[in-house]
Parts: structure tokens; C-alpha cells; sequence
């Protein structure tokens, strides 16, 4: 632990925004049967306060840049979810970072994604820095090992392998399209192959 006092004061000061946030804009889903409004909020405050803080973060970025903050998708959905995202990386229908999901310009928020994108919120939320840790181990690793493996078989396009590797047969991406939309993920995931073998 580096600066124990100044780390209580940052996720105190992370919680309390949070919670003012969180109330403002009713994200949190008290009445859940399943208690998820409760334990998110928890998980928010405490173990997951820096995937809180990044979060709030992302909710300013979005903000800041003329995204559309989506009250339907996020009102008592332990998440907020903002459309029109600029900030969504090239290839990318969304991005999660904390619970924050930004949709991409255009990009159509339909369950499929949304349900997505929010198994990755509660991904991070639930395994936090373990959840960072092999997310992003197994994306540079797999795009390293994969691209040099397309060389070594003589793939038209390596670099497309490194990302099949390293995004589709990430576990956190195994998790999220297993859940919510397995078939375009076995679609991704054979066009991407394709694409690896033939360069297009
Ligand atoms: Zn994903």
C-alpha cells in the first residue's frame, strides 16, 4: 500500500461523488430483487472505487465531448450509458470502462450490446484489478503471440489473427458474447479468421 491515508481520502472522495452522481441521476437499482442496486453500489464504493473513479471519469469524457446520456438505458440499471460516443475505439460498437458504456456515433444500443457491454461493467466491478489484469495481459499477449503466428503460417493479414486471438478469444470476451449474443460472436469470429487467412 503506497500512502495509505491519502488512497482512504481519494475513495472516500470517489464514493461520495458517486453516490451524489448516482443519485442524481437514479442510476442505482435499489428495489432489485437480486439486490444488484445494493451490492453495485458496495462493490462501487469499496474493492472496485478506482473502476468508480475511471467510470466517472469516462461519464465526464463523455460529456465533454457532445455524447447523449441515455436516462432510459441507465435509470436503475447500475450503469450509465451514453450514445453517440466519439470516444469509442476504431472497430469498436462500444466501450466499457467502469460502469460507463459509450456507444459509438450511430451505433445502435440494442440489448444484444447493451447486455454486452454491462457483463464487462460487472466484470470489473466484481474482479476489478484481477479483471484489468488478464483483460489486458491477454489482449497484448494474444496480439502479439497471434500476429506472429499469421506470419509464421503465411496469413495475408497476421495482424488480424493478433486480433482474433487477442480480442474474440479473450476470456472477458468469451464471457460477455457468451451471455449475450453468441452468434454474432461465432460470425465475428469466422470473418475474422477469414479475413487473417485471405487479407480481406
Ligand atoms: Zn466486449
Amino acid at each position: 500500500m503506497i500512502g495509505g491515508e491519502g488512497t482512504a481520502i481519494a475513495l472516500g472522495a470517489t464514493a461520495g461523488i458517486n453516490g451524489a452522481l448516482g443519485g442524481y441521476r437514479r442510476i442505482y437499482d435499489w428495489g432489485s430483487p437480486t439486490l444488484s442496486g445494493p451490492i453495485g453500489f458496495f462493490l462501487d464504493s469499496t474493492w472496485a472505487a478506482p473502476g468508480t473513479l475511471a467510470g466517472l471519469g469516462y461519464v465526464g469524457l463523455n460529456e465533454a465531448t457532445g455524447a447523449d446520456y441515455n436516462a432510459a438505458l441507465s435509470e436503475r440499471k447500475n450503469r450509465y450509458v451514453y450514445t453517440d460516443s466519439r470516444l469509442v475505439p476504431p472497430r469498436a460498437a462500444a466501450e466499457t470502462i467502469g460502469f460507463t458504456v459509450a456507444v459509438r456515433e450511430g451505433a445502435d444500443p440494442n440489448d444484444a450490446l447493451i447486455g454486452h457491454e454491462t457483463v464487462h461493467a460487472w466484470s470489473q466491478r466484481v474482479l476489478h484489478m484481477g479483471y484489468w489484469t488478464i483483460y489486458g495481459a491477454w489482449w497484448g499477449g494474444g496480439q502479439l503471440a497471434g500476429t506472429l503466428y499469421g506470419y509464421a503460417v503465411g496469413d495475408e493479414s497476421p495482424a488480424t489473427r493478433g486480433h482474433l486471438w487477442g480480442y474474440f478469444w479473450n476470456p472477458g470476451e468469451l464471457l460477455a458474447y457468451g451471455l449475450y449474443n453468441w452468434t454474432p460472436w461465432q460470425h465475428g469470429v469466422q470473418a475474422d479468421a477469414n479475413r487473417a487467412r485471405t487479407g480481406h
